[in-house]
C-alpha cells in the first residue's frame, strides 16, 4: 500500500494521508485553528459589505415610499 503525500494547506508541510490524522488535511490542529481563523475573517467582512449596500438601499427607498404615500397621489 503506498500512502499518499499531500502538503498541509497552511504551512505547506508534506504529511502522509492517514486516517489517523484528525486534523486532515492539515498537519495539526494549530494549522486547522489558523485556517479556520481566516475563514472567519473572511467571513467577517461580508456581513459588513452587505450592511453597506443595504444602507444605500435604504436611503434610496425612501423617496420611493414617498412616491407611494397617499398624500402625493
Ligand atoms: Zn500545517
Amino acid at each position: 500500500m503506498a500512502t499518499k503525500k499531500f502538503p498541509c494547506p497552511e504551512c505547506n508541510t508534506p504529511l502522509e494521508w492517514s486516517t489517523d490524522n484528525v486534523n486532515r488535511p492539515f498537519c495539526s490542529e494549530r494549522c486547522k485553528l489558523l485556517d479556520l481563523g481566516s475563514w472567519a475573517n473572511e467571513s467577517y467582512q461580508i456581513p459588513a459589505e452587505i450592511s453597506a449596500e443595504e444602507d444605500d438601499y435604504s436611503s434610496s427607498m425612501v423617496p420611493l415610499e414617498n412616491w407611494k404615500s397617499p398624500t402625493i397621489h
